[in-house]
């Protein structure tokens, strides 16, 4: 073969080799990760592994050397130390409230409700103390890795704009009081600003509007009815407090002769979308209600066992098929917003009440902070486990603390270990909110200096 043939032949070799080279595809975001949580229906985890990310959804999930081979990021999270999971699903809460953290603790919670938080609130709910309250909620959901939360209170729209600044994702619930309360006289001004709020973000990409009937103990039935109808019109969830206390189910056996669910029930107000919270004075002829018209639950082990509500009967929700997800409730019962926090004390407290450590074991406690959360917001299908086609959303937890060392069983070490301070990077809808612990969205020193100035206020309001 002359010199010339040869060069020629390993000529066309080397270009055989390039066009036998697939194409990378070019997309946004790598998060590569020493462990990668998938919370999909095999419960697949990759060790190590990596999410594949373009625009605001996740595109692929694989090994790194095959997500390297198949996609050029614009941008790459190297957490070869971290692990990598769905973000937090937080169920229940209140954000504003966080200015009342820690305003009064430790009393009973009619005492609690009366001479605290109702004073306070009739005093300080504002505009702008939903906004403060709501931008410092949402740097502490930021930096503890709840990347979906599920809200009720006043001037819902001023929420919904903070956690679109935030770029959190939130199921917002504009709350509806038979009483006057700071943005309502009435519940027909209160269905109003709902139905006003409703339209204003019903194609928002990270936020869900919602009507929110406080309670049955708040609301006459024409107003449950209205709510339940609103939802319906507007296909968007219906939030309620629902038996959270022995008091709620006494008044309800006292007034209908039924409980809180079969009354809700009987006047025709469960719906599909309906998220109901904390569900702690149930029976099991209740829980099959809650399963036949698909009602999500919301439980919030913390704030039940601060206010001495009573223990919700998880394990046989669980039994029944019940969408069943975690919150925190609002911070001024628990006292933080840190799902961590909530998964650990769900184990804990069903293991403590049914006499059984094998009740709500790690994987079922991380299952309803993500997968089972979406589940009972209606959102399985976008948002609760990293697959292919969902939405990006997701954080990364170091493992590298003293108290994280050994590590045998990540999901172990999530459950019973982590902080939520030991969330490194937040993601939502593909954006990166936080970075190695630096929150991008919100200029942190701002939020909490915004709060202990308006905090002033609040203390003079209960004469504090
Ligand atoms: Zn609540």
């Amino acid at each position: 073969m002359s010199a010339m043939r040869a060069r020629i032949l390993l000529g066309l070799l080397a270009l055989t080799t390039i066009a036998a080279q697939p194409a990378r595809r070019n997309i946004s975001l790598v998060v590569v990760g020493r462990t990668v949580i998938t919370e999909n229906a095999q419960h697949r985890i990759l060790t190590p592994g990596a999410v594949a990310i373009d625009g605001n959804a996740i595109v692929d999930v694989d090994a790194p050397e095959a997500i390297a081979s198949k996609y050029r990021a614009n941008t790459t999270i190297d957490a070869r130390s971290d692990i990598v999971l769905p973000g937090l699903i937080n169920t229940h809460t209140h954000a504003p409230m966080v200015m009342y953290r820690g305003l009064a603790d430790d009393l009973a919670l009619m005492e609690w409700l009366n001479r605290y938080i109702f004073p306070a609130e009739a005093k300080t709910v504002s505009p702008e103390m939903v906004r403060i309250g709501t931008r410092l909620a949402a740097l502490e959901m930021i930096e503890s890795g709840t990347t979906t939360y599920t809200d009720m209170y006043y001037f819902e729209e001023e929420i919904a704009k903070a956690t679109r600044e935030a770029g959190l994702r939130g199921v917002l619930g504009e709350t509806i009081i038979q009483f006057p309360v700071a943005d309502a006289k009435t519940p027909q001004e209160g269905l109003a600003r709902a139905e006003a709020f409703i339209k204003g973000f019903k194609d928002d990409s990270l936020i869900t509007p919602a009507v929110a009937p406080h309670a049955l103990y708040t609301n006459d039935k024409a107003t449950l009815l209205a709510c339940a109808e609103l939802g319906r019109k507007y296909s968007v969830p219906v939030i309620i407090h629902l038996a959270e206390t022995e008091d709620e189910l006494k008044g309800a056996l006292e007034r209908f002769n039924l409980t809180p669910t079969a009354y809700l029930e009987s006047i025709g107000f469960w719906g599909p979308r309906t998220i109901a919270a904390h569900g702690v004075w149930v029976n099991d002829e209740d829980i099959s209600i809650l399963k036949r018209r698909g009602v999500g639950v919301s439980h919030n082990p913390e704030s039940n066992m601060k206010l001495a509500s009573g223990t919700a009967p998880v394990t046989k929700y669980l039994a029944a098929g019940v969408p069943l997800g975690l919150g925190t409730d609002g911070a001024a019962s628990n006292n933080d917003l840190d799902m961590f926090e909530a998964m650990r004390q769900a184990s804990f407290l069903a293991k403590h009440a049914t006499h059984d450590p094998t009740a709500v074991p790690a994987q079922t406690a991380l299952d309803l902070s993500t997968i089972g959360g979406a589940r009972a917001l209606g959102m399985e299908r976008t948002i609760g486990s990293l697959e292919a086609g969902k939405r990006a959303d997701l954080i990364t937890v170091s493992m590298s603390a003293a108290r994280q060392t050994p590590l045998y069983d990540p999901v172990s070490h999530l459950v019973y270990v982590t902080r939520g301070d030991d969330v490194r990077n937040t993601i939502v809808d593909g954006k990166i909110l936080m970075r190695d612990r630096q929150v991008k969205t919100l200029e942190a020193a701002k939020v909490i200096a915004d709060a202990d100035a308006l905090a002033v206020k609040v203390r003079a309001a209960v004469g504090k």
